[in-house]
């Protein structure tokens, strides 16, 4: 004993559920390991009364917490990011806090751990029509787009050993997909499969909508395949139109129409350019997406900002010391010395 787990959460209104998974999933399963653990949650600027429910929790008075609270909503990506820099443990598990992430499974993924797993992903087995859809068509797009060993169903409930973990808040890069970058490292993974559940309340935020948007972001940022496949449209439709016109030009022209097709130049020629128009705007396209990702990352901006002020840990009463490092790494020393 005396390693210290982290459990990094990411909050965004959540107002109604968020006490039950606290209070009722983690606290219990926590308090059933002879581990220590410190609770990281990160308030994605939760405008409802999240922070309130947190700040009541009874988790509080049991296990060490702390709230970090961004100034406003960043993403659940960033919102993980941030939660995986504040961690101190020496391993961090991150888990939704909508209760969708079961936590039994928790036990398990330490075992693995103890046994020298360095990347522990939960694979999801059940799920709702919907989000499998739209799950399905992000894996099978990312996978012909190049991302190699992407497991199906593989999701952002991991434990990650220290090591990962810092080489991780090593990266830098804006546009993320935190289980993208985790499999980018290549530490080798452990997957347990689970049973995820439905929400405890309120509506999952990625809709499908924000699924595809994160597809396309993910593609332009991880993979050059998309600039290929446009080129070889490009080459198809030239060759073809190429043939097609040769075509027409012999038939009509030159044998005097043996088939009586009666083609109009015209009508020929506006399909073809209609064509080629279509495509020169679908690569430029693109070619924008890359063109403003390279914007972004130019920029140079802090990924996030902590909002000092609200954040706060468990024992500190709310506001003063919240976001002291120095103040909860002497206490995990303190408890890992004896
Ligand atoms: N979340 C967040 N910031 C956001 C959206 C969501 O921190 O902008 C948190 C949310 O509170 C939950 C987790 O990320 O703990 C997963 O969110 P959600 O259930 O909406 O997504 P899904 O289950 O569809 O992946
Ligand atoms: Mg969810």
């Amino acid at each position: 004993m005396g390693r210290l787990i982290s459990v990094v959460v990411p909050v965004y209104n959540e107002a109604e559920g968020i006490s039950k998974f606290l209070d009722d999933e983690l606290l219990p399963t926590l308090m059933g390991l002879k581990y220590d653990f410190e609770i990281v949650i990160v308030d994605d600027g939760s405008i409802d009364k999240t922070l309130e429910k947190v700040r009541g929790a009874e988790i509080f008075r049991k296990i060490p917490c702390r709230v970090v609270v961004l100034t406003r909503n960043f993403g659940k990506e960033v919102a993980l990011t941030a939660g995986l820099q504040e961690a101190f443990g020496d391993a961090v598990i991150m888990i939704d806090s909508d209760g969708q992430h079961p936590v039994e499974a928790i036990p398990e993924m330490i075992l693995r751990w103890e046994k020298g797993a360095m990347v522990v992903t939960a694979v999801r087995k059940h799920n709702s029509t919907k989000h499998r859809l739209g799950s399905r068509v992000y894996y099978r797009l990312m996978k012909t787009m190049g991302s190699r060993d992407l497991v199906v169903g593989a999701m952002d409930f991991r434990l990650i050993d220290r090591e990962v973990v810092d080489e991780f808040c090593r990266l830098d890069e804006r546009n993320r997909l935190t289980r993208g970058l985790i499999d980018w490292l290549g530490f080798p993974q452990e997957y347990i499969v689970v049973k995820t559940k439905g929400r405890l309340s309120g509506k999952p935020s990625y809709s499908f909508k924000k699924l595809m948007a994160l597809t396309i972001d993910s593609m332009a940022s991880s993979s050059r395949t998309p600039l290929v496949v446009f080129g070889y449209i490009g080459g198809f439709i030239m060759v073809f139109s190429l043939i097609l016109g040769l075509f027409i030009l012999i038939e009509q022209y030159i044998m005097g129409d043996p088939l009586e097709l009666d083609w109009s130049g015209a009508v020929a020629m506006s399909v073809f350019v209609s064509f080629l128009v279509g495509l020169v705007l679908v690569s430029q396209s693109m070619t924008a997406l890359y063109v403003a990702q390279i914007h972004t990352e130019a920029k140079g901006r802090p990924l996030y900002i902590i909002n000092k002020k609200r954040s706060f840990e468990s024992g500190s009463g709310g506001g003063a010391k919240a976001g002291s490092r120095a103040g909860v790494r002497a206490g995990v020393d303190k408890k890992e010395r004896k």
